[in-house]
């Protein structure tokens, strides 16, 4: 267990100010809008949340983690960007460039790629190459646009590139944005013969960047890996990251909650009854022979586990835990011959009940359902899918 303290990096009897100081310290470099881990930063701030709080530190000096997890009121679950902006101020959207006059260099806007992954590449982890084209500064010019010393600012615009002109509008003054036409809008003057051929001025040139998306164990949809300053450079701007957003691609077997899979597996009546086996393909190369021990009856619909076969849990890569649904499959037909053996085999059927003799025994036939009828049927059950209608007996396993 890493203790909250060794987390901060401060003593365990350190004070309030030293672990707040810490702390500041810690989420400014992991802060995830500065590039940094968003899990680690959960940590520092979880860490801080618990030291901080009187109440809860006095709990955890006594008893740990385990203390204050079991413990009444359990944690408050505070969102860590919250509590960051709430100690040390900034609006909602985090702090850098939020809040305030931007005093450095602009930054540049974030490229936000998602990629579908399937659930075997998030099963067993991968490396994805991901290509893309982005700008960056033109080295032909250093990003000038043109030769060393030809570029001058706009003495027109003052390198503005625009210019505030005032109109007379009948008794009102009216301020008015128009773009510079010395400059054509650029706030910056070249004699056109100095213009850098590379780029032809535009300080940038498209470049092909290939990406290697290390798409780790257990990642789920959401998740984000972001690589910094990989987003489009222009001349004078802090470039924004390339975020890439996992979205998990549906699985024809599987469905993935959290950690666990579930899946349907259709086993025959004979099995279900008397024993015998089957198989999972699983993600990786692997399949999962299982045996059904003769004596053992298979209900269906029933729900069994299979321990540690669903997906490994993100970073711990601890393993949950596979569910399986299994469908009975009833034969079609049986022959006559085979009813003395069923009869000899199964338990004897259950008499009538005894009814009154004023209750009369009126025959009736037990029908297919015709489509008006089935209709009927299925809207008063549960509520089973138009696309279910052909498969009775088949559920869902994601309800
Ligand atoms: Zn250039
Ligand atoms: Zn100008």
């Amino acid at each position: 267990m890493v203790k909250e303290t060794d987390l901060l990096g401060v003593n365990p009897s350190a004070g309030d100010d030293e672990i707040k100081k810490a702390y500041r310290k810690n989420a400014l470099k992991h802060h995830p809008d500065k590039g940094g881990d968003p899990e680690l930063f959960k940590e520092l701030t979880h860490a801080y949340e618990v030291l901080s709080d009187g109440n809860k530190r006095s709990i955890y000096d006594q008893a740990g983690k385990e203390g204050l997890e079991g413990g009444a009121g359990g944690m408050g679950g505070m969102d860590p960007q919250d509590l960051f902006s709430q100690l040390f101020g900034g609006g909602g959207g985090g702090f850098f460039g939020g809040g305030g006059r931007p005093s450095g260099p602009r930054r540049g806007k974030d490229l936000v790629h998602r990629i579908v992954v399937s659930l075997e590449d998030l099963y067993k982890g991968k490396v994805q190459k991901l290509a893309l084209s982005k700008s960056v500064l033109c080295k032909g010019c250093d990003g000038r646009g043109g030769k060393k010393g030809a570029v001058h600012t706009c003495t027109s615009c003052r390198g503005q590139g625009f210019k505030v002109m005032f109109r007379q509008l009948g008794p009102m003054m009216q301020q008015i944005q128009q773009p510079c036409n010395e400059c054509e809008g650029t706030g910056e003057i070249m004699n056109p013969k100095d213009r850098c051929k590379t780029c032809n001025g535009k300080k940038v040139i498209s470049e092909r960047k290939v990406l290697e998306v290390h798409i780790d164990k257990g990642m789920k949809s959401g998740q984000q890996i972001k690589f910094q300053g990989e987003s489009d450079q222009a001349p004078g701007v802090i470039p924004g990251d390339v975020v890439i957003v996992i979205e998990e691609k549906p699985h024809e077997r599987f469905q993935r909650k959290g950690d666990d899979l579930f899946c349907e597996q259709d086993i025959d009546l004979l099995t279900a009854l008397a024993g015998g086996e089957f198989t999972i393909p699983h993600l990786d190369e692997r399949a999962l022979h299982v045996t059904i021990v003769p004596g053992e009856i298979i209900k269906p619909g029933a729900m069994k586990c299979i321990s540690s076969q669903g997906m490994p849990s993100f970073r711990h890569h601890e393993m949950g835990d596979l569910f399986v649904r299994l469908n009975v499959i009833f034969p079609e037909t049986l022959g006559p011959e085979s009813f003395p053996l069923l009869e000899k085999a199964l338990p004897t059927r259950p008499a009538l009940p005894k009814y009154d003799a004023k209750i009369h025994l009126d025959e009736v036939t037990l029908e297919e359902p015709n489509d008006r009828q089935r209709r009927t049927a299925n809207s008063n059950g549960d509520d089973m899918d138009e696309d279910d209608e052909d498969r009775p007996g088949v559920q869902c396993a994601q309800q």
